[in-house]
């Protein structure tokens, strides 16, 4: 399809999950969808978690789930450590997926049903009932909506709200992602293993180890280590295993030495949201309009949230562009958008403390959380049964109980 000239109803900017996910939404709803993408490749598989039930429900909902089913790998077994200790063993029921490969399961059907141009956006103008994108190459492309879906901003991103951004947290964690090869790989004995600890001092989440099958696996390492902090610098140094192995509680016992396949690639999540999310001509969905934790495994579960919002809204504003100029503001006031906003932002914030915060309060949920894991309403942290397991004495049968 030819995009130079033509006009369409929306105009996305950004192919990540939540653009993709809405492209495909609003096209299905008989919407005529530009996309407008910076790179033909997502970035490889940093993000490779558990999604959430609640993701995988939206995802079902919006008709994606097919596609998107052989890009992921369902989790036959999942043991989760605190301290070193076996505290919660579980079943399969949940799937893991690298982010490049999501997003590539689905851009190839995403060019059947609207127009993919790829093409980095260098300015929008939103002001009057047409609103437009410029793309580096000097194309414009209009659409009376435009929506963006841009991911969490790095400072390099479009900046076209010219507001202040609104920080909650700067370098709110920090994960580190890397390939490891086990020497003992049989000693591992589950498709993922997660390690928590309740030590404030350690800074961080949790490791969680994805069994990628060929021998690799996948480390992602979840802290709240400040950019000075030595262990960082140490890490990235490349002393990797040795500040995993020494950091990271039960590790080494549950499943012993290991090597590094792989650089370690940093991410640093700043938890912002727009400062004046009114009515700018244009909306911001997904990450853009503020990122989630990624220890939650909220980002996606908000982001097609969004997705469902303003499919919800779409008709009214087409209606209203028809007639004059549409008033997007009461996206950001929606009752459903403002829960899962409040309710992601709550949860990061909280997730944090619970690991980090030495106040007396939440040092004593901690405390709480080592003896009943099951009373704190971490992500991670579910029912006890220490059942005596200790390092390197978990076992499959133990895990099913
Ligand atoms: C390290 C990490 C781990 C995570 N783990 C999980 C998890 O376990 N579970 C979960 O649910 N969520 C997780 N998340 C969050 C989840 O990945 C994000 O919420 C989700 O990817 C957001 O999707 P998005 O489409 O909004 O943004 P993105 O996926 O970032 O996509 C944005 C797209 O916009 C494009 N773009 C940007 N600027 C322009 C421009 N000017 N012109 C054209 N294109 C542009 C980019 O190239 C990109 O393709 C994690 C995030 C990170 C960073």
């Amino acid at each position: 399809m030819n995009s130079e000239g033509q006009l369409y109803d929306v105009v996305i900017v950004g192919a990540g999950i939540v653009g993709t996910a809405l492209a495909w939404k609003l096209s299905s709803e008989g919407y005529r969808v530009c996309v407008c993408e910076r790179s033909e490749t997502a970035t490889p598989s940093l993000r490779l978690e558990p999604l959430s039930h609640a993701a995988l429900g939206l995802l079902r909902e919006m008709g994606l789930w097919e596609h998107l089913r052989p890009a992921l790998m369902p989790l036959d077994s999942v043991a989760h450590f605190r301290n070193g200790y076996l505290v919660k063993g579980m079943g399969g029921g949940s799937y893991v997926a690298a982010y490049d490969q999501l997003v590539a399961s689905l851009r190839p059907r995403l060019a059947k049903v609207a127009t993919v141009i790829w093409d980095r956006v260098v300015q929008v103008s939103a002001h009057g009932r047409i609103k437009s994108v410029r793309l580096e190459s000097g194309q414009v492309v209009c659409g009376w909506m435009v929506v963006l879906a841009t991911g969490a901003a790095t400072g390099e991103e479009l900046d076209p709200l010219e507001g202040p951004v609104e920080t909650i947290c700067e370098d709110y964690c920090r994960l580190f992602a890397c390939d490891l090869a086990f020497e003992e790989p049989e000693r591992l004995m589950h498709a993922a293993l997660v390690f928590q600890t309740s030590h404030a001092s350690h800074g961080y989440h949790s490791l969680k180890l994805f069994d990628l099958g060929g021998g690799r696996v996948r480390a992602n390492f979840l802290t709240y280590w400040g950019a000075t902090d030595k262990r960082r610098q140490e890490l990235l140094r490349g002393n990797g295993a040795a500040v995993l192995g020494r950091t990271v509680e039960g590790l080494l016992p549950c499943a012993g030495a290991f090597d590094l396949l792989s650089p370690i690639e940093e991410n640093v999540v700043h938890l912002n949201q727009p400062g004046n999310p009114g009515d700018h001509g244009f909306v911001l969905a997904g990450d853009a309009c503020g990122p989630a934790a990624p220890s939650g495994a909220l980002g996606l579960h908000k982001g097609l949230h969004d997705v469902r919002v303003l499919a919800e809204l779409m008709p009214r504003w087409e209606r209203e562009a028809r007639g004059g100029n549409a008033d997007f503001s009461d996206y950001y006031a929606h009752p459903a958008k403002q829960a899962i906003d409040a309710e992601v932002l709550e949860r990061s914030l909280r997730e944090r403390k619970m690991a980090i915060d030495w106040h007396p309060s939440w040092a004593t949920r901690r405390l709480i959380g080592d003896r009943f894991p099951g009373w704190v309403e971490t992500a991670l942290v579910g029912p006890s049964s220490r059942n005596g397991a200790r390092p390197g004495q978990t076992s499959r049968s133990g895990l099913d109980n």
